[in-house]
């Protein structure tokens, strides 16, 4: 068996990259990560939890992947670059044949965004995960969620509605396709952190949230911060794959309220229309118009008629559900 440290040097300690922003990393009191001249910090933490976040003998590759990824999009959402995280792990056991492919899948993504791990903590218990990512941003370009103003476009990044469409699936909600359910079940299991956009939309994005929790629930917190309403063209949605195939009420439902999409969901003065298209292009991620911000407070969802649309179901509230 395995001791606490032998895990951590064997599976969590690499060598800081000599040029990157970590002055020291695994191994001491304190990991010591240098900010950018001028910048300020963000940081941002995730808990998931067996059971709760993830089904109970997950894969443990695609779990190494989620747990980082969940967390990086908080930085695309702020707009700011990853500079380094730490993991706080909780495990049953100090099982091998877990421990190595959880952490090729986190580190492998950790490779992809250039950012390293830098400590973290070890326990034994029920399996439990969480990152803390720290990054960077210019102060007064940092995509907060207050910014957005009337008037303003409403965008979206990639496509909605997947992740909940594997999950209906995963519960037994809904039948779907072996094949349709692979499609749309990658989007649960690893889905993809906007970082490119989210550094791209500096200076053009008036306020930035990503989509954890639903569309609609999400968008109320940049609505409730910036003290605004929108219009949501439901026509307008991009949808999933998978759920682009499947009835128009459940394209709704899912795109609308259902979580895990990890998208971004941003604000952008219609001036900066075309703007918004080029980081688009730039970061080689779709982005969507979905509507606009007006003065008038809530949400107006109307379809391709200009009728108004009523949507049951209600964002992903851990209290509540
Ligand atoms: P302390 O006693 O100061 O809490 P630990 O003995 O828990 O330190 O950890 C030793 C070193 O290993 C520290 O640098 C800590 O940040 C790092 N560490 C512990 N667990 C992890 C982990 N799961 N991933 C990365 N680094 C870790
Ligand atoms: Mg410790």
């Amino acid at each position: 068996m395995l001791s606490e440290f032998q895990l951590i040097e064997r599976y969590f300690q690499r060598a800081p990259r000599p040029s990157g922003p970590v002055r020291l990393g695994v191994g001491d009191d304190c990991a010591l990560l240098k900010v950018p001249e001028g910048e300020v910090l963000a940081t941002s933490t995730d808990l998931l939890v067996e059971g709760r976040h993830f089904f109970a003998g997950a894969d443990p590759r695609a779990l190494g992947h989620k747990t980082l990824a969940v967390n990086l999009s908080d930085l695309a959402a702020m707009g700011a670059r990853p500079l380094g995280f730490t993991l706080a792990l909780s495990l049953p056991s100090a099982d091998e044949d877990w421990l190595k492919p959880f952490s090729e899948g986190l580190l492998a993504l950790a490779d992809a965004h250039q950012i390293e791990l830098i400590g973290g903590d070890t326990t034994r218990g029920p399996l439990t995960l969480c990152v803390t990512v720290f990054g960077s941003a210019p102060e007064n370009l940092a995509l907060r969620r207050s910014g957005a103003r009337p008037g303003d476009d409403l965008w979206v990044s990639g496509s909605l509605g997947d992740a909940r469409l594997a999950l209906a699936a995963l519960l037994g909600e809904i039948a779907l396709d072996a094949d349709q359910l692979a499609v749309a079940a990658e989007r649960l299991h690893t889905p993809t952190p906007r970082n490119a956009l989210g550094l791209a939309l500096r200076g053009i994005a008036s306020a930035a949230i990503d989509v954890s929790d639903g569309l609609l629930g999400d968008l109320g917190h940049i609505l409730k911060s910036s003290g605004t309403g929108a219009l949501v063209h439901a026509d307008a949605l991009p949808f999933g794959l998978a759920l682009s195939r499947r009835a128009p009420h459940e394209q709704r439902e899912c795109a609308l309220t259902g979580g895990d999409d990890y998208e971004l969901c941003f604000c952008a003065p219609a001036t900066l229309h075309d703007a918004v298209l080029e980081a688009g292009r730039q970061s080689q991620t779709a982005v969507t118009r979905i509507g606009s911000l007006r003065a008038e407070r809530g949400v107006q969802l109307v379809d391709a008629n200009g009728q108004t649309l009523t949507i049951k179901g209600h964002s992903f509230d851990h209290f509540t559900s």
